[in-house]
């Protein structure tokens, strides 16, 4: 944890006109959230703020507040770097290495901007001026809470701020039942609904906007589940064919690894699924398993304790090929 303080905050911010905000390839809820959150926050300032992600997101998360004017650099990199480039300050929302940008990774190691870095990841980067870390936190849209209320005060959070962080505390908590919640966790929610997120609007947006297709997809990836009963572990390898036969949508197999879990005595679950040559990988473990460190150690990934993500250059086959090899040697670990 390395919370510097707000008095050293407001100063930056005093000065600064120019803002980017930046957040993860892949954005999930909790990227968007605390991106857009802190994007209106800034507006309310009077600050030029722009959120500039590296990739599209997916479309249950496009009724955000804010979206329209989100800039999506794989899409339009020229204006997205130009930005970057004349923006004060840079902040990095929910990450802590410039690889989790890929190619607009460079960009930002180039500016001369401030970089200011708000996550809850572990074993973050030393690339920020200042920092708002902390791993104890269930989201980023947490700490872009507590940061408001810190740099001015609760009032400043109205109904469109509310909107973005309830949704990124919701998303990243899986509804609030992950150990990172929290009563603290709870009590902003709390304050979130006062301030005028609509919280059973926001779960309806976000759960019930599945396509035929999703849902279809969903009992694809069930049935064809492996469950490894001896060492606790079950894990899924979707195919790009697969995908295609189902229509895939960006997002449509966002929280499938959690399925796994929810069988008795499971505690690891991994996701494999196939993207333009790359297999994307997901892992999620009830417990002790440190998922953090397995992505790390062997699939070049990160992320927290009992959530983590990594890839593979490898084909679907030998990916799943070599989980079954590298499990071997957890398996004193796994077989508790
Ligand atoms: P998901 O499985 O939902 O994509 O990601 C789970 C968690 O791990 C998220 O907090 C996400 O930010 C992190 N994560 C996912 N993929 C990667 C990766 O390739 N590298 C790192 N460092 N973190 C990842
Ligand atoms: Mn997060």
């Amino acid at each position: 944890m390395r919370k510097d303080s707000f008095l050293v905050f407001k100063k930056v911010l005093a000065k600064a006109q120019t803002i980017s905000i930046l957040t993860h390839w892949s954005p999930d809820g909790d990227a968007m959230g605390s991106s857009l959150g802190l994007y209106h926050y800034l507006k309310s300032k009077g600050k030029n703020a722009k959120v500039i992600v590296p990739n599209a997101y997916p479309s249950f998360l496009n009724w955000l507040p804010g979206n329209k004017a989100v800039l999506v650099h794989e899409s339009n990199p020229q204006k997205a770097n130009a930005f970057i480039h004349k923006s004060d300050i840079v902040f990095t929302l929910d990450f802590n290495s410039f690889k989790r940008l890929e190619r607009l990774g460079e960009v930002v190691a180039a500016s001369s901007a401030i970089k200011i870095l708000i996550d809850h990841h572990q074993q973050p980067d030393d690339y920020a001026r200042y920092w708002f870390h902390d791993t104890d936190s269930c989201s980023t849209c947490e700490l872009i809470y507590l940061f408001i209320c810190g740099v001015e005060n609760k009032k400043a959070i109205d109904k469109k701020i509310a909107t973005c962080l309830y949704t990124g505390i919701m998303t990243d908590s899986g509804s609030f039942r992950f150990p990172s919640t929290t009563s603290a966790t709870h009590r902003i929610v709390a304050e979130l609904i006062d301030c005028g997120a609509d919280n059973s609007t926001i779960y309806n947006a976000i759960h019930d906007d599945y396509s035929k297709e999703r849902l279809k997809l969903l009992g694809h990836c069930l049935n064809s589940m492996e469950v490894l009963e001896p060492i606790h572990t079950a894990y899924i390898a979707l195919s790009q064919e697969d995908q295609n036969r189902y229509h895939f949508q960006k997002g449509d197999t966002e929280g499938v690894v959690n399925y796994a879990l929810s069988i008795r005595g499971i505690k690891f679950s991994a996701f494999f699924s196939e993207r333009d040559g790359v297999i994307k990988i997901s892992f999620r473990s009830k417990g002790t398993f440190d998922v953090n460190r397995f992505a790390r150690k062997h699939y070049s990934g990160g992320g927290h304790k009992n959530a983590a993500g990594g890839k593979s250059d490898k084909t679907l086959t030998e990916v799943v090929k070599e989980f079954l090899h590298i499990l071997s040697a957890y398996q004193k670990e796994l077989q508790k």
